[in-house]
């Protein structure tokens, strides 16, 4: 009943909803409510619009609302511009599910279309010819890992300070720049709704929820003697918090993918290989058949929705591929034969080059553990064409920090990771998977559950997202203008990025230096 009257009172809404048309552009639906009363002009600013690997020279970009509306040269700067409000029409919007952790989209029908005349003030902001490029996305973090290792977390954190660290986290994120995060696991859904409704700061969140894998695998964070919960029940903080799932049956992998959407994930993730970081798991282990890779695809695909997998060996990665998984996370082994099929499957791969860093054994989890820096030490001799293999097949390729940790740690590794894909990959192809790419990847949650379906994210483009940058300098040529540091454990503390001037998500302005 709740969820009718919900309904109602959005139709409600939707019968007020307008379009603008500033000075003869596109037009764009609005809700009356949200009449912005200002428009906000970035002036005199070079674009990486996500892209294109050059810099397009001498633009104003105008923002209304939370979108992008015009970019051109010379947009006048005149202190109110007469908008064109138009009432009525089909809109697509997104409406709550019953239970509010959940959105969904549709399409409502809203009568004819009529047109009046609004007047709205122009803030300008003098860029002085410095770079405007779309924020920062994330391609594979988690926000609600806290803890210096797995067993750190199922050992010593509770949900209260998981949840006051990971608000703290995802302010920190947006603060070095990140206005998106696709959030590979271990919660999230209720830290994006209250990010979404304002009760802290914080990127746009795609959430998974809890990883799935089987017993023994890289998403089972136990103590040595927990007895098994596919038999014994729920018996870890990792799953009675929500981080993990542990299914060792098509049936279960169903239950744990059923389970995720309902709490709110925007896609699900699952373990279908070893890792690295983990106590049981070798990284060679091939952990999920192909029966078990179809379960979850499945279900991700009655969603309209997909599975993004953890897989670092080849007979793993081809056989997610060949059995749906639309995202291969991390994808080590990756070499000619993957680049074929996945270029056939239309696939992405996420990859977190700090992986061939010299510094890698300071991680604290591998140097904690003589298990995992020996699998570190095998992984890294075994993946070391991965980086000639991606420069030859250039796949599309997303970035990714995985940064599992405190913010302090994740600052580091995140500007780090920054740092060694420009230096390994290229600035320019790093630079595109920071945005455009993942950008990409994100939507791949599709029409219905893509909870940010106004624009494109990760583009400068007329239509996309107001999700903007302003930076000192061309991260083209220079990567450290977003962050990107050489230095990972030993780099100094930092609060946000000097060179980063400007931090607007969503239209709002959360940081401004100039
Ligand atoms: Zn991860």
């Amino acid at each position: 009943m709740e969820g009718e009257f919900v309904v109602k009172k959005l139709l409600f809404v939707l019968s007020l909803l307008m379009t603008f048309v500033i000075m003869s552009t596109v037009p764009h639906v609005q809700a009356m409510d949200e009449i912005p009363s200002e428009v906000k002009l970035f002036k005199n600013v070079n674009i990486f619009d996500g892209k294109s690997d050059k810099l397009l020279m001498g633009y104003d970009v105008l923002v209304v609302r939370n979108l992008i509306k015009k970019i051109a040269r010379d947009i006048p700067t005149s202190a109110t511009y007469d908008v064109d409000v138009t009432i009525g029409g089909e809109k697509k919007v997104q409406v709550l599910s019953g239970y509010d952790s959940n959105t969904y989209t549709i399409y409502v029908k809203d009568g004819e279309a009529k047109t009046e005349k609004k007047q709205v003030k122009v803030n300008v902001i003098d860029c002085g010819s410095r770079t405007l490029m779309p924020g920062l996305i994330e391609g594979h973090g988690h926000l609600q890992m806290n803890g210096v290792s797995l067993a750190d977390i199922e050992n010593n954190r509770n949900w209260e300070e998981l949840a006051v660290r990971s608000a703290a986290k995802a302010k920190m994120a947006l603060m070095s720049g990140f206005t998106t995060w696709r959030d590979m696991g271990g919660m999230s859904a209720g830290l994006k709704k209250s990010i979404d409704a304002g009760v802290v700061d914080g990127p746009r969140i795609y959430p998974s929820g809890a990883f799935i894998g089987p017993t023994g695998s890289h998403a089972d964070f136990r103590n040595f003697t927990t007895p098994n919960e596919t038999v014994y029940g729920c018996n870890s903080a990792g799953s009675r918090l929500g981080m993990t799932f542990t299914a060792d049956s098509t049936d279960m992998i169903k239950v744990g993918a059923r389970q995720n959407f309902m709490q709110g994930a925007t896609q699900i993730k699952i373990m279908s290989s070893g890792g690295v970081a983990s106590a049981f798991d070798p990284w060679q282990l091939d952990a999920y058949s192909a029966e078990e890779i179809r379960a979850a695809v499945e279900v991700a695909e009655a969603y309209g929705s997909y599975v993004a997998s953890h897989a670092y060996s080849k007979k793993s990665i081809l056989r997610c591929l060949n059995n749906g998984v639309k995202t291969i996370e991390h994808g080590f082994m990756f070499d000619g034969d993957i680049a074929k099929l996945m270029k056939k499957k239309d696939a992405y791969m996420t990859t977190n080059i700090h992986a061939f860093s010299p510094y890698l054994g300071e991680i604290e989890a591998i140097k904690s553990s003589p298990a995992s820096a020996r699998k570190a030490e095998s992984a890294q001799a075994a993946f070391k064409n991965y980086i000639e293999n991606v420069k030859k097949y250039q796949p599309k390729f997303g970035f990714q920090a995985d940064c599992v940790g405190g913010i302090d740690s994740c600052k580091k590794q995140t500007d780090h990771e920054i740092y060694l894909s420009a230096k390994l990959l290229g600035n320019f192809y790093t630079l595109k998977s920071i945005t455009s790419v993942n950008g990409e990847i994100v939507a791949l949650s599709g029409d219905v559950l893509n909870p940010y379906f106004e624009g494109p994210l990760g583009v400068v483009e007329e239509g996309a997202y107001a999700d903007i940058l302003l930076v000192d300098g061309n991260p083209l040529e220079d990567i450290t203008v977003i962050g990107g540091s050489e230095k990972w454990f030993d780099a100094s503390p930092r609060d946000g990025i000097d060179t980063i001037r400007i931090i607007m998500k969503d239209g709002k302005i959360y940081k401004n230096s100039l």
